[in-house]
């Protein structure tokens, strides 16, 4: 159980003063969490936002040509070429459907 109290903490990241409140502790115990945040909430907030951004990799139609991104990685052979053909948006649904 965290102590529900206001804890004066020190972000790992960017080093800045932060407050961990009673208030955020009592609801990290309802929770069931036990660790106190390591991080401000900016830099939590930035971290989470990371996250959520999507990763965009750019890769060619393997029936056109034409360069589009994917939000994924995909995989790719040695040489760099990609493991699987991929397929535009246009080529994609033909290849999918075509089976
Ligand atoms: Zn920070
Ligand atoms: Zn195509």
């Amino acid at each position: 159980m965290i102590e529900v109290k206001d804890h004066q903490l020190e972000c790992a990241k960017c080093g800045n003063p932060f407050v961990f409140t009673a208030k955020e502790a009592a609801r990290f115990n309802d929770k069931g969490l036990t660790n106190i945040p390591k991080k401000c909430p900016d830099c939590r907030a930035k971290d989470r936002a990371k996250q959520e951004q999507k990763v965009r990799e750019p890769v060619q139609c393997a029936e056109c040509g034409a360069s589009f991104e994917v939000p994924f990685e995909p995989a790719r052979n040695a040489d760099g070429s990609l493991a699987r053909p991929l397929y535009c948006v246009e080529h994609f649904e033909k290849s999918s459907s075509a089976s």
